[in-house]
């Protein structure tokens, strides 16, 4: 085997799917080939430098300025492989138009992809996309309102509301540990339809690790306790405040059937106490 035939190797074990056995014979590789291991050091960081990049910003703008800063680091940080390959390629006169098409391609991936919004209703809207497309996993399966209530009690430091509803059925809920705040997910079944609401601590809104909300929806829920949203593609957000505990309710039924059923169990379930 040449070195050409261990690169699909290399991707392999950067990305950790290889097995034992294949992880092995490449390492054994890498032990005697000093281009091949250079090429492997090199993926590794691209990898992690990405990941951190993804994980590691909140705006927009700030990312890219951080991804371009980032990207000038890394490529001072790691002499003889990215850096050379950057100046050789952009050496190549007709090079350089792909190669910062190609840079400029990346960007735009990472920049709508990367980093989901830190706000309470962007990340709700993404979650309530994962339910529709059914890439979304409960991780305590419970019918039982009760036993999930039991559940989120022992995890979070505010009251998650598992609200009974008329002909919604409860399917289970997650918990999604924040450094600075946990977010209660709680999914119910609806005829075709979902509700999926997001709990999050009053206290930890805007603190860093945490999600955050728009100031001016933040101003109408400390005045009418109620925020509602209806979003092009037709699905509702409800957000209310229950004493230390702010929910997001999110649909794709309208705004008055969702409010219909939040509080067909508990009349009052969006009243502030
Ligand atoms: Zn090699």
């Amino acid at each position: 085997m040449n070195c050409n035939s261990y690169q699909e190797l290399i991707t392999g074990a950067v990305d950790g799917e290889l097995t034992q056995e294949e992880k092995r014979f490449l390492s054994l590789h890498l032990e005697g080939c000093a281009g091949c291991r250079s090429e492997y050091d090199s993926e590794i960081s691209l990898k992690t430098f990405l990941r951190e990049t993804m994980l590691g910003h909140d705006a927009p703008a700030d990312l890219l300025k951080a991804v371009s800063d980032d990207l000038r680091g890394q490529m001072a940080a790691s002499p003889g492989s990215w850096v050379d390959r950057w100046k050789e390629a952009f050496s190549a006169p007709f090079a350089r138009p792909a190669l910062a098409l190609g840079l400029t391609v990346v960007l735009a991936i990472i920049f709508l992809t990367g980093q989901p919004s830190n706000d309470i209703i962007d990340q709700s809207l993404a979650r309530y996309e994962m339910v529709t497309e059914e890439t979304f996993t409960v991780q305590y399966a419970s019918s039982e309102p009760a036993i999930l209530k039991t559940f989120f009690e022992a995890r979070t430091d505010f009251p998650v509301l598992i609200p009974e509803m008329k002909d919604c059925k409860l399917l289970g809920g997650v918990l999604d540990q924040n450094p600075n705040g946990a977010v209660a997910e709680v999914l119910y079944d609806h005829a075709s339809e979902h509700i999926f609401l997001s709990q999050i601590s009053w206290n930890s809104l805007g603190k860093e690790g945490s999600l955050s909300i728009e100031a001016d929806v933040k101003e109408q829920l400390l005045k009418e306790n109620l925020f509602i949203r209806t979003m092009p593609n037709g699905n509702s957000v409800v957000l209310w405040k229950k004493g230390a505990t702010l929910c997001a309710a999110v649909s794709t039924m309208s705004s008055d059937d969702l409010i219909y059923c939040l509080t067909s169990g508990d009349p009052e379930l969006l009243s502030q106490h």
